[in-house]
């Protein structure tokens, strides 16, 4: 049978790449070639900072073979992007920060060794906001990825989210079939959203954080983007599972998320939070969460207005959590082990030049806002208190889980803008992540699904949040909005 045309192998759905390839109607050599071709063309994106096409093909052999002798693996010869947080064995892992400059870890993430270990084929590794820091992929080292969606009849450049933005772009642009991606505030989600593919951040504690580079290691999180709510729950399955060298990695048995995608979602209590309504919010993404509503409804839901109060509470308390967590974590890079060393007279020096010429400016400003929290003095009045609001936050949800089964809120307060737009005010910045970082605290799923354009042909994605360790419910509903809300369209491409 002849390969069919390579443009229709890289617009194919991961469940539809795996189902072509169990029938023979081709071999992942040519979807992986495919997808190399589409990656080599579309540099202009960004996204990908480090393509490795030999190793991709030599993974796709592997994983020919193993179909051939009847062996293979649940994500067997699909090829998929990494982002470039994920430690990967012998190929560069950066964190898109130059103190790590060249470095070449002797170990592979367990997330991405699940995927290896299901048969997956690596295309290379993605773009990322530096050290994760960032909702515009604009602090990455390596530039800026830019969105493959425009404005209708616009060419002007726009961001695809961050910090997973290489993720996004390149799935949204058909250069992989998915890719892991991480969220510590809603950089899975918000990403997604500018993008119209699906995202979902699983319970803190499904995925393993081993071999992932910390940010804030009690919000971390790994998660898939992905085509479909179907092809996220495919490889949700696989990056998830115990990992006794993550101590707090859930040792829970790891349903098959896609048995979930399609169930009836008759009769669930699906939670609308009146504290999402922030003022500014534009008409129209009010309006696609009404739509969300109806759909829900449509489909035998009933809605309940709940209360969230200490929403307001969430991002300050974030902006202390995380950069607290940032400064100890990224205490690490002293130029003796990893990556850059700058010179220096004496000992501090090398330390203060290395981290000086290493981090960019927003990592640095992270630190900075970390060490304050932290230090005497400050501690109480800052991070404990953050600490305080963040068990707060938990409550509100489960008091919300009295009256529904899930929720359903925005993804982000507004679609795609434009790169160089906020990027000097990092308030504006940070206000991006309003609907996501609460449940970065609280440690609960929660998924963006696209869900519609705004008047400039830009997507808008939906946001829903489930009970801890209820991803099942959260992929249910993902899987009915997907369906009432017909996403098909995929940007124009002009790369
Ligand atoms: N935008 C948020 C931040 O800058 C979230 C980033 C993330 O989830 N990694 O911290």
């Amino acid at each position: 049978m002849s390969a069919p045309h390579s443009t229709s192998l890289t617009s194919l759905t991961l469940k539809g790449a795996l189902d072509g390839l169990a029938a023979r109607d081709f071999t992942s050599v040519e979807l992986t070639q495919a997808h190399i071709e589409a990656i080599e063309a579309a540099r202009p994106l960004n996204a990908f900072i480090l393509e490795t096409p030999d190793k991709a093909l030599d993974m796709a052999a592997a994983s020919d073979a193993r179909r051939a002798a009847g062996t293979a693996g649940a994500l067997d010869g699909a090829p998929l992007g990494i982002k470039d947080l994920f430690c990967t064995e012998g190929v560069r892992t950066t964190a898109c920060s130059n103190i790590l400059g060249n470095f070449i870890p002797q170990y592979e993430s367990t997330v991405t060794a699940n995927l290896w270990r299901d048969g997956a084929v690596m295309l290379g590794k993605l773009n990322l906001d530096q050290f994760a820091m960032g909702s515009s992929n604009e602090t990455s080292a390596f530039g800026p990825v830019t969105n493959p969606w425009r404005g209708a009849g616009s060419d002007k450049a726009l961001t695809p989210g961050g910090s997973s933005g290489g993720s996004a772009a390149a799935v949204a642009a058909d250069l992989c079939l998915g890719a892991t991606a991480t969220d510590t505030g809603g950089s899975i989600r918000q990403p997604a959203a500018f993008t119209g593919t699906v995202g979902i951040k699983p319970t803190y504690g499904r995925c393993s954080r081993w071999g992932v580079v910390a940010f804030a290691s009690s919000l971390d999180q790994a998660g898939p983007i992905a085509k479909t709510v179907e092809d996220a729950a495919i490889l949700l399955t696989a990056m998830s599972g115990h990992d006794p060298k993550d101590s707090t990695s859930l040792d829970i048995p790891v349903p098959d998320f896609a048995s979930f995608v399609g169930k009836s979602i008759k009769g669930l209590r699906i939670g609308v939070p009146k504290e999402y309504r922030v003022d500014g919010m534009p008409a129209e993404i009010e309006k696609l969460w009404a739509d969300g509503i109806a759909w829900l409804k449509e489909a035998g839901c009933e809605i309940v207005e709940v209360s969230l109060p200490h929403t307001k509470y969430a991002l300050p308390a974030y902006y202390i959590v995380a950069p607290a967590e940032a400064s100890s974590n990224l205490a690490r890079y002293d130029g003796m082990r990893y990556g850059l060393r700058a010179d220096g007279a004496n000992l501090t020096e090398v330390y203060e030049n290395t981290r000086a010429e290493g981090f960019g400016d927003e990592v640095k400003r992270r630190i900075l806002i970390g060490t304050y929290v932290l230090s005497a003095g400050y501690y109480d009045a800052y991070y404990l208190k953050a600490l305080k609001v963040r068990r707060r936050i938990a409550e509100d949800f489960d008091k919300a889980w009295e009256q529904c089964d899930a929720l359903l809120t925005p993804t982000a307060p507004s679609a795609a803008f434009g790169l160089g737009e906020n990027s000097n005010d990092p308030i504006a910045m940070y206000l991006n992540d309003v609907f996501t970082v609460t449940t970065n605290l609280a440690g609960l799923p929660s998924m963006s699904v696209p869900a519609g354009l705004d008047s400039q042909g830009l997507p808008l994605g939906l946001q829903i949040i489930g009970r801890a360790l209820d991803e099942g419910t959260v992929f249910s509903i993902a899987g009915a909005l997907e369906k009432s809300a017909g996403f098909k369209t995929k940007a124009a491409k002009w790369w």
